[in-house]
């Protein structure tokens, strides 16, 4: 079939497998370009490990830290005309690569909400690998399915106390427009933390504990993010950051459980990056074309595969003592957060209007970097040759319950 994107909203309904693998192999290549991180735990885990921050990071430890990794995530294979979901084909092409190169990589595809899929990657790491010795969580979801009560959650992305008033853009249409969001219920704020809080990061653990498998050292790590004033009524003080909050203290809890194992648990803040995940969140996109033109001008800009480079180079692989600030939070958004970088956002924010925004603001960047997560828009793929979007993932376990 010929694959072209097809752009519902904020996400797009199709992917491309051979943008996908351009995709993953540049960032392949980022990595090995990369001094080698020899000192990189050699057991790794990353739940929510083919889009954005988790691939990145299974793509920094496997490539630049030679280390086996068992990947977790949710995709859907191609069928019925559809293609399959970015995910899928990314996970596809990294454990061909990684194969290529001798890595182990191994993939469980389900539901990582579920006991089952936690029971099921224990006992493929005790089969393959004895004991993990890092474990990346990096999921992003918009429902959960609570393993005791069965209860569907559902998160939202909306103000607590009061209506959000702000101005947001459609990406795609290129128009700045004014958003209003009504205050969140206070059962919107339970289903999101129930959803993106730390109950399943804790289970996960726990799971682990008791099968066995968390190496003497063993260290869990989950991604937060804090941002600007400008975007803190819909994300920090928001249901989202409320269920953010709940993620540090797990880290908190699990820190005191994981001593048993000589281990730490630490929150990693990174800095704002175009994911699917991010692209759903109002204000953000029109914040993160900003970001960009500034962050590009000063020659700071990164994505994904630089900011895991970078968690791993200076904190996680490094000798020396974890560099944490006062709350204990290991900061990789601090080229985001630098004052003269938010400076310029500030200033320039009030003026972006749809007549300006593609000069006042790097939102071609934002488009490009969005059909790239789609396999979309890469110079390297003919996209009107007729292809196969059915791609078999060999060591890919499908688990669905
Ligand atoms: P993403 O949408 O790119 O990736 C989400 C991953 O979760 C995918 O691998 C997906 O398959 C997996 N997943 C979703 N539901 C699942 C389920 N039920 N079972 C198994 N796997 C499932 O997201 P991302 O932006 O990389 O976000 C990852 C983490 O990083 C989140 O905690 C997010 O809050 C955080 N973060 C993101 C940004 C950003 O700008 N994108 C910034 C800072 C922190």
């Amino acid at each position: 079939m010929i694959i072209q994107p097809k752009i519902r909203g904020f996400i797009c309904t199709a992917a491309h497998p051979f943008g996908c693998d351009v995709a993953v192999q540049k960032q392949i290549d980022y990595a090995l370009h990369q001094s080698l991180l020899s000192a990189i735990p050699k057991r790794v885990l990353v739940i929510g490990s083919s889009t954005g921050y988790g691939l990145a990071s299974r793509i920094i430890t496997a490539f630049s830290g030679k280390a086996s990794t068992i990947g977790v995530c949710f995709e859907k294979a191609a069928e019925n005309n559809r293609t399959a979901s970015p995910g899928f084909y990314n996970t596809a092409a990294f454990e061909k690569k990684a194969h290529a190169q001798g890595l182990y990589a191994k993939t469980i595809n389900g539901d990582a909400f579920s006991d089952v899929i936690k029971e099921e990657t224990a006992n493929l790491i005790k089969r393959d690998l004895g004991q993990i010795d890092l474990i990346i969580y990096s999921l992003a979801s918009p429902r959960r399915v609570h393993p005791e009560t069965l209860q569907i959650h559902q998160s939202v992305l909306k103000p607590i106390g009061q209506t959000f008033s702000g101005k947001t853009v459609d990406a795609f249409k290129g128009e700045v427009k004014s958003v209003q969001i009504p205050p969140a219920a206070d059962e919107d704020v339970a289903n999101t933390v129930a959803v993106m809080g730390g109950d399943d990061w804790k289970r996960w653990i726990h799971a682990f504990d008791k099968a066995g498998v968390l190496a003497d050292g063993v260290k869990t790590i989950a991604f937060s993010y804090l941002g600007p004033r400008l975007t803190h009524a819909i994300y920090k003080n928001g249901t989202i950051g409320f269920a953010k909050a709940d993620l540090h203290q797990a880290a908190s809890d699990l820190r005191a459980e994981l001593s048993a194992h000589h281990g730490d648990a630490r929150i990693v803040v990174a800095k704002a990056v175009v994911t699917q995940a991010s692209a759903a969140i109002p204000v953000v996109p029109l914040y993160i074309a900003l970001l960009f033109k500034f962050m590009k001008e000063k020659g700071v800009h990164e994505g994904c595969i630089e900011q895991m480079y970078r968690l791993f180079h200076d904190y996680l692989a490094s000798s020396h003592p974890l560099p944490l600030d006062v709350e204990g939070l290991i900061r990789i958004d601090d080229k985001e957060m630098a004052k003269d970088i938010q400076d310029n956002i500030e200033a320039a924010w009030p003026a972006i209007t749809t007549d300006n925004l593609a000069t006042m603001t790097d939102i071609e960047g934002y488009r490009n970097e969005f059909y790239h997560l789609f396999g979309f828009g890469f110079s390297e793929v003919d996209y009107n040759q007729d292809v196969d979007p059915v791609v078999n993932v060999p060591s890919m376990q499908e688990l669905r319950i």
